[in-house]
């Protein structure tokens, strides 16, 4: 999978894709992450990306040329990727959407900055608009994190054999069960004994039973999408 990330800050970027999962990903050649600064694509000395909205208001809209300049150019390296733009008033971001995105040849991330981008950009090059949450950020920059983030982990291979992207939270549509760790009782807090049994059906019994707690309690309406044995229907009603 090649990410292209569009942004007037490529070094933002630098430290967080660097390290760890993200790091690994393009170590093990999985992922290949290209940073393009859209200052690049203007034409003009003082390097201009961004004017005055037609009809006043507060702010600056980014220019539509060097957007679409960087875009075509990108797309040559990111021949069948597919276009997405952050923006808060995008399709709301998911796991479901993350699996989706994870099975595309590439990506092409447009981080838009001060009051977002010429619509002209939405309506000429866009594939998807994609917003991380309801409430606005600065720039796309951080959004194009969680976004490369998020996909990158589902990508077969990335995770190592002892982090599955399988038993995460939504990954089979419920929240993941608790989790301990040693030592057996903290601050007079004891591992649940299902957990110290040895017996790994207890044990598969129990978490999934708790998982299913847990996703009532909090998501309830996750699990209206859920795929629900038999058995977890009665537990829940129990
Ligand atoms: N004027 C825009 C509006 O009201 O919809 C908000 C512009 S915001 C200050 C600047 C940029 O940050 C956006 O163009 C977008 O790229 C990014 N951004 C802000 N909030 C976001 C969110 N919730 N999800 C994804 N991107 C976001």
């Amino acid at each position: 999978m090649r990410f292209d990330i569009l942004t007037l800050f490529p070094d933002m970027f630098r430290g967080p894709f660097d390290e760890s999962i993200i790091r690994r990903g393009q170590d093990k050649g999985l992922i290949q992450i290209g940073l393009h600064q859209i200052r690049d694509y203007t034409v003009d000395r003082h390097r201009t990306v961004d004017d005055t909205p037609y009809g006043g208001g507060a702010g600056m809209l980014m220019k539509p040329e060097p957007l679409a300049a960087a875009i075509e150019s990108v797309k040559q390296l990111n021949a069948d990727a597919t276009v997405l733009l952050t923006t808060p008033q995008g399709r709301p971001f998911t796991h479901t959407l993350a699996q989706e995105l994870s099975l595309k040849p590439g990506l092409i991330i447009l981080c838009g900055r001060y009051e977002g981008v010429d619509e002209r950009i939405h309506q000429h090059y866009v594939d998807h608009e994609i917003s991380i949450g309801d409430y606005v950020l600065s720039g796309g920059e951080l959004a194009a994190m969680v976004l490369v983030d998020s996909v990158t982990r589902l990508i077969p291979g990335v995770l190592g054999s002892d982090e599955s992207a399988l038993t995460d939270s939504f990954g089979d549509g419920l929240l993941e069960y608790p989790q301990y760790t040693r030592p057996p009782e903290f601050n007079g807090l004891a591992v649940p004994a299902p957990l110290l049994s040895g017996n790994h059906a207890e044990i598969a019994k129990w978490r999934r039973e708790q998982a299913l707690r847990r996703t009532a309690e909090r998501r309830p309406d996750l699990l209206a999408h859920a795929a629900l044995s038999a058995a977890d229907r009665l537990f829940l009603r129990s």
